[in-house]
């Protein structure tokens, strides 16, 4: 051996390196506040209280493996949205799901595709994998799906589309959707992340279940962490044609989703009142805080999700980074989006009652406040 070799330590693969780690939404605040933490997208009424119990009862046998195939957990989403059970992948929150998927098909010299504010785990998985992300541009701060068609390359593996997008909380209609599906190669594959679906009440919307079925390149994936407030638990699933379903069980931890999961997932998926309630949450409070905001002049992007993304002035005592520090130090945490490309704006997520009633005081004074 030479004494180079000798003397340098461990290398990563390529473009490993490269990765900007993933800063996730603060949670910290001056001592002895309570935060007001809003920076996440996490439901505001938590999780069922059906989830709960379950979760508590799964430490009674915290001794035993769980399930490798959550196949109960899978049973129970296939009853509920009529699927079959076999085409469907759980895994620790979609972000694991989106990592085996991107390492199942990405490697070196390979591109995936997403719009320029896209959802950042895209970046960082195809970058683990030696891969190149492309991004395409935006309209209005919305999915353009001609540019994204114009960018894919015979080196294109997966095209990764947030509908509705995080952070922006647009969305594409499903004839979009379709056309996107239409206008690429049969060996591309189209995920579909619908993290936020549940909360879309638009009728030119659809998550993707049904051009799933109909289709070998297609996969949505769905998370127990926004809607079913189980973030803490990392639950996730994918519904997949058989032969990327196989694909996914032959590259995923033999058991990569816990008991307690699979037993507060079986509960949670099965709790349509309480999914109900923060539905019905989330109509009522999105418009308010919307208008609200509005009121003080900010600009707001329109949101079909359960957080909106605000707009501050780029120069002068009203920035994005201004408001940022202000709303921190009164204990409110939203989420700076610069490494979204959007360094003029923050996203914030739809909270409680006293939550929002907290963030618009504190905007309304901040914005009255020396110019
Ligand atoms: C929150 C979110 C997810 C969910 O991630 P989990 O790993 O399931 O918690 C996936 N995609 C997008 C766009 C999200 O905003």
């Amino acid at each position: 051996m030479t004494a180079a070799l000798k003397a340098s330590g461990p290398v990563p693969q390529p473009g490993i390196m490269d990765i900007s780690v993933y800063v996730p939404g603060e949670s910290h605040v001056p001592s002895g506040m309570v935060p007001v933490k809003l920076s996440s997208n996490e439901n505001p009424l938590g999780p069922s209280p059906k989830a709960i119990a379950a979760f508590k009862k799964a430490a009674e046998s915290l001794e035993r493996y769980p399930d490798g195939g959550a196949t109960e957990l899978r049973q129970a989403i296939a009853r509920v949205y009529g699927l079959d059970a076999n085409r469907l992948v759980c895994g620790a929150g979609s972000d694991e799901l989106i990592g085996i998927l991107t390492h199942a098909y990405v490697g070196t010299g390979d591109e995936t595709l997403f719009p320029e504010h896209g959802f950042l785990m895209y970046k960082i998985a195809t970058m683990a994998n030696g891969g190149t992300p492309i991004t395409a541009p935006e309209k209005n701060l919305r999915t353009d799906v001609d540019a994204l068609l114009a960018r894919v390359t015979p080196r294109t593996k997966l095209v990764y589309l947030a509908n509705p997008n995080n952070p922006t909380g647009t969305y594409i209609p499903f004839e979009e959707v379709r056309r996107l599906h239409a206008g690429l190669p049969k060996s591309v594959i189209l995920v579909l992340d619908a993290a936020y679906c549940e909360y879309v009440r638009r009728n030119d919307y659809e998550a993707g279940i049904e051009l799933v079925g109909t289709s070998d390149n297609v996969v949505m994936m769905r998370t127990f962490s926004k809607i079913h407030g189980l973030a803490a638990l990392r639950l996730g699933w994918a519904y997949c044609p058989p032969g990327i379903a196989d694909v996914l069980n032959r590259v995923r931890g033999p058991f990569n989703v816990s008991a307690p999961a699979i037993a507060a997932g079986i509960a949670a998926i099965e709790d349509r009142a309480h999914q109900e309630a923060a539905i019905n949450h989330n109509e009522k409070w999105l418009p308010w805080v919307t208008a609200e905001l509005e009121k003080l002049d900010l600009k707001v992007t329109p949101s079909v999700g359960n957080f909106i993304l605000i707009h501050f002035p780029a120069t002068g005592a009203k920035t994005a980074a201004t408001a940022d520090t202000y709303l921190k130090a009164r204990a409110i945490i939203v989420r700076a989006v610069g490494a979204y490309k959007l360094p003029h704006c923050l996203r914030m997520t739809i909270g409680t009652e006293a939550e929002n009633r907290a963030v618009v005081a504190a905007l309304t004074a901040f914005m009255a406040g020396p110019a």
